[in-house]
């Protein structure tokens, strides 16, 4: 395949495609009978879906620029290289919960991964009132899978800090979350919006509210600075694609070495969007009634079962360098590492819904909004919803810590007025 980066367009893929002897013949056919179609929603990339007469692939190129804003933003072509190693890396721990790779070009920028169809995105399905019963218990066996093992708990040092290093130039994407996740929200910035003028009042309690922004900023030095596990990084409801019996998470782009609590705390979080915008889909009050309580009990299950399968894990494998069993042989030595995994998992508890409430605030106050929302087409019931949110959210991250389980959240979700 020629080398020399260019973005790519129906005209041009096919002929790339075609010099690839495994997706030529997962195509089948000549390359000139294969259709294409780009289907890029998300923010930054193209997508496109090229069939032929015996299969289909997914082609995701990255763009020089983010897609969302335009040429004036420029976006390393690299991030395709860390989404390509992060999808390889979480393959080997939940090979059935990602896209299996087809090829990777570096120069290009682009993943030929398989196409997922009946599959939607699972954002779009929460709009509409559908039912995922599979769904908490493969997000949280990815979950576990992917954080457990690929945390000091799990490998030795050595090969931890390597991880820290292959991810450590993803530098630029990590900073959009920075700025749009931890920072713009909290500050005057260009690139925010929110539902005005109905929000513009919590907008500015916001900008003013020195609890709240001095516990996001010390959640943003955590997310600087911690490096617990590889995290997916944009693991909201836009990425996973899912059917009632199948899980697919997508779009690690922004993977890296980070807090644990920032992937599971944005299931929780963008759960918690989708149950606030009910309102704004049913035709009659109350007609989302039964859905809202599932969403919420999906909030519960998540956690539930990532907590369980993650203590599994480590229970099955203590081949990291911390806690070396060698360390606890005796009876005592077991009540204490028993009592010390407790601690770690309510911490991480904690950190997850601080994490998922920074993750609500910056979909409503900051530059990228969600579906969920933003269909909701009259404003004055968008912003009833949203401002429901935001109170949550606030009252998650000022008092992350004591909420002692999940059912405690969900309960203070449904008691939002
Ligand atoms: P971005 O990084 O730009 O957000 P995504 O990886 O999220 O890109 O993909 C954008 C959209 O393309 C998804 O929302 C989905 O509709 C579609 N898509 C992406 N990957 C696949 C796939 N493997 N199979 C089917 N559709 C996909
Ligand atoms: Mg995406
Ligand atoms: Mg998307
Ligand atoms: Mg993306």
């Amino acid at each position: 395949m020629s080398t020399a980066y260019r973005a790519l367009n129906d005209g041009t893929l096919p002929g790339v495609l075609s010099e690839l002897p495994n997706v030529r013949d997962f195509l089948g056919g000549a390359a000139e009978t294969w259709t294409v179609e780009e289907v890029g929603d998300g923010n930054l990339n193209l997508v496109f879906i090229v069939k032929g007469p015996q299969g289909a692939v997914v082609v995701k190129q990255a763009l020089p620029y983010v897609r969302l804003v335009g040429d004036s933003w420029p976006l390393p072509l690299e991030r395709s290289y860390y989404e390509h190693m992060a999808l390889s890396e979480q393959a080997r721990h939940a090979p059935r919960l990602v896209p299996k790779i087809h090829h990777y070009d570096r120069d290009l920028a682009l993943i030929v991964m398989e196409y997922l169809t009946p599959h939607v995105i699972m954002r779009k399905g929460l709009i509409r009132g559908v039912e995922y019963p599979l769904f908490a218990g493969h997000i949280a066996e990815f979950m576990a899978q992917t954080l457990f093992n690929t945390s000091a708990l799990a490998v030795p040092a050595a090969v931890h800090k390597q991880r820290i290093a292959a991810f450590a130039g993803n530098t630029e994407l990590c900073k959009i979350t920075e700025d749009l996740v931890f920072t713009d929200p909290y500050r005057v910035a260009k690139l925010n919006r929110w539902t005005t003028p109905y929000l513009d009042d919590i907008a500015a309690q916001f900008r003013r509210d020195e609890p709240l922004k001095i516990k996001v900023q010390e959640r943003k030095l955590q997310f600087l600075t911690s490096a617990e596990a590889m995290i997916h990084g944009d693991l909201h409801t836009g990425s996973v694609m899912l059917t009632p019996q199948d899980t697919r998470v997508i779009d690690p782009e922004f993977a890296f070495v980070g807090p644990m609590g920032f992937d599971v705390g944005a299931v929780i979080g963008n759960l918690l969007i989708a149950y606030y915008a009910q309102a704004g889909h049913e035709e009659r009050f109350g007609q989302r009634n039964p859905y809202r309580h599932w969403i919420l009990l999906q909030t519960e299950n998540v956690w539930r079962l990532f907590s369980r399968r993650f203590l599994e894990l480590w229970d099955k494998s203590r081949s990291g360098d911390a806690y070396m069993p060698e360390l606890f042989t005796e009876p005592e030595g077991a009540v204490a590492f028993a009592a010390e995994k407790q601690r770690f998992m309510r911490k991480l508890l904690t950190d997850t819904i601080s994490f998922a409430g920074i993750k609500m605030i910056r979909r409503i106050l900051g530059l990228a909004h969600t579906e969920d929302l933003e269909s909701i087409k009259d404003p004055a019931l968008r912003a009833r919803c949203e401002r429901k949110a935001l109170t949550m959210a606030r009252r998650m991250v000022l008092d992350a810590d004591r909420f002692t389980g999940m059912n405690e959240v969900a309960h203070a979700a449904r008691a939002v007025l």
